[in-house]
């Protein structure tokens, strides 16, 4: 018996045994070409298919695991048509003669490694996704269609390097019982499909990955992201019983999921969801969100070439507004810099890019990039609940240049004839320790506030979030983060202001009874953990959170408060 760990990406627990996914790489030789028009129409041919073969991959996966996963075939039909990509591609085949093959192959490649260098989960996912639909294309090219996944005839456990969402779509599901990878993050296309199948995953386990052979007994545990291989018959009995639980707990916490959280002493708080697009629109929904506590904007600037205009915010955020109705929806302005980076807009190079021009900064200024998201939502905001929030502040000041740049495009919406929102809330997020210190002032200023504790925490601890070496220094589950939470949530109280929190710790089980306690108002947090958040919830009183939260800002350390949570709440524990 022998335990591995990576990332957490989808609750529940496998078990069963490992199907090594093994891709056979297409081997691409590069020669000369003397007919570059027959080279492109054989690539227009390939091209056209390999859009045939998409939109049936769509199909299916949207039939089988939803459109949030299924959206990723889209995604890289555009990928392929991108014009920048084909100008490349064209020059190699007409004025160097190369054949199609090596020029599409070296163009994608040379693509997914600058996404890659980029060093930010997301893009690196998508990097993923270019080298998937050029290896299908290529495929298509070199008339080849090996795939392991005909292999899988009995339940098993997914374990690969990665997972592409063309090896995934062939997957039979009746046979997938989870998934491994070793490279991916929490947005991988492995973790949004698990989630989407409702299937547990862990990803990230890096070469610990190469420990497992085909065909061995494994355990594998999607809420501590661990997997055993080759468990005895204690850890077998002891991870049987606990699936059995966790399958009881989802089907209850489903079953009052489109229920309002409320204590069992009638204290309500908000469970709302955190999205990127208007994909995660139905996820939400569905799941029983009462609405969007942080629409993340800065994923429409992503997977393209240019800044997205005005209209196209605009119409952006009006359908995902329109489509929650009288439910909040909360915009984030764009939030880029630290570690999100856009390749088109030109940001300096800096030494410490989560210190420096990050967030509401860059977008102050850069009123070129600003204002037309600031005018975008005070049009979409027009006749329904949109409200809008700012990122990374960290003084009073911010915020009141801030609203200045807001009236300015409000006065000239108007005199340009547009509907405005006249009433839009604003509220900023509490993620830097001066915000959180200042919030008594603060709170005059704006409408609410949001906390991100996945910044706090790193500003707090002075520990790099993306660090894994230092990744339980920057734990939100510290005592520091929650005190200053405390102060955050009682300054904005007395001034009659509510607060929210949309970090990853919003939705942890093992959180929320103490952020409840501590008296949040709004829980935001990934769709698929929002019946288990009001579960919870559902289930605890409001006066016992609140002994609880004031016992846990007494201990010590990270590690004192989980283990007194797990002992005091047992709840908390589904897995
Ligand atoms: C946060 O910092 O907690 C947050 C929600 O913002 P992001 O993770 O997008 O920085
Ligand atoms: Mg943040």
């Amino acid at each position: 018996m022998k335990s591995i760990s990576g990332i957490p990406a989808s609750y529940g627990i496998a078990i069963g045994s490992a199907f090594v996914f093994d891709r056979a790489e297409i081997v691409i030789e590069t020669y000369s070409i003397k007919d570059p028009a027959a080279e492109w129409k054989r690539f227009e041919e390939a091209r056209e298919k390999t859009h045939h073969q998409l939109d049936e991959a769509y199909q299916k996966t949207k039939d089988d695991c939803g459109e949030e996963a299924a959206e990723i075939f889209n995604a890289q039909k555009l990928m392929l048509e991108d014009p920048e990509l084909i100008n490349t591609v064209k020059n190699q085949v007409e004025k160097d003669l190369t054949n199609i093959e090596s020029a599409l192959y070296k163009t994608a490649e040379s693509y997914a490694q600058q996404l890659e260098a980029i060093n930010d989960e997301y893009l690196s996912a998508r990097a993923l996704d270019i080298r998937d639909v050029s290896s299908r294309c290529l495929r298509n090219l070199l008339g080849t269609t090996d795939s392991p996944a005909a292999a899988l005839k009995i339940p098993s456990i997914i374990v690969a390097r990665d997972l592409t969402p063309s090896d995934t779509v062939l997957l039979d599901k009746d046979f997938v019982l989870g998934f491994c990878t070793a490279e991916g993050g929490s947005t991988s296309h492995t973790a949004i499909l698990a989630r989407g199948l409702g299937l547990p995953a862990v990803v990230g386990v890096g070469t610990a990955i190469e420990d497992i052979q085909n065909g061995e007994e494994l355990v594998l545990d999607g809420d501590a992201g661990v997997i055993v291989i080759n468990p005895d018959q204690g850890a077998l009995e002891e991870f049987s019983s606990r699936q059995e639980k966790f399958y009881k707990l989802q089907a209850e916490a489903e079953a009052i999921t489109h229920q309002p959280a409320v204590t069992t002493d009638g204290h309500q708080v908000e469970i709302v969801a955190n999205i990127g697009n208007v994909e995660g629109v139905q996820t939400a929904l569905d799941a029983g969100a009462e609405g969007v506590g942080l629409l993340r904007s800065e994923f429409l600037y992503l997977e393209r070439s240019s800044l997205p205009s005005e209209e196209e915010q605009y119409q952006n955020y009006k359908t995902i507004a329109d489509a929650f109705g009288d439910k909040p929806v909360i915009l984030r302005s764009l939030d880029v810099g630290g570690d999100k980076d856009i390749p088109y807009i030109d940001m300096p190079a800096e030494t410490n890019p989560f210190l420096g021009v990050r967030a509401i900064r860059l977008c102050l200024s850069r009123p070129e990039l600003f204002k037309p998201q600031l005018r975008a939502a005070l049009r979409a905001g027009y006749g329904n609940n949109l409200k809008l929030m700012f990122p990374m502040v960290a003084t009073v000041d911010d915020v009141l240049k801030t609203r200045e740049v807001l009236e300015e495009c409000r006065g000239e919406l108007k005199n340009e004839g547009f509907d405005v929102a006249d009433e839009m809330d604003i509220g900023i997020m509490i993620e830097i320790p001066s915000a959180a210190i200042m919030a008594d002032q603060l709170s005059e200023v704006v409408d609410f506030f949001s906390i991100g504790t996945n910044d706090l925490s790193q500003y707090t601890l002075a520990a790099d979030r993306t660090n894994a070496q230092v990744a339980q220094i920057a734990s939100g589950f510290q005592p520091a983060v929650f005190r200053l939470i405390k102060g955050v949530i009682d300054a904005a109280h007395s001034n009659g202001k509510w607060v929210g929190l949309c970090g990853e710790m919003a939705g942890e089980l093992l959180a929320i009874p103490i952020l409840l306690g501590l008296g949040l108002d709004e829980f935001s947090m990934n769709p698929p953990a929002i019946p288990f958040a009001k579960q919870l919830i559902r289930s605890i009183s409001f006066k016992h959170a609140q002994q609880v939260a004031q016992t846990a800002l007494d201990l010590r350390s990270d590690t004192e408060i989980r283990e007194y949570i797990q002992k005091v709440i047992p709840e908390v524990n589904i897995g």
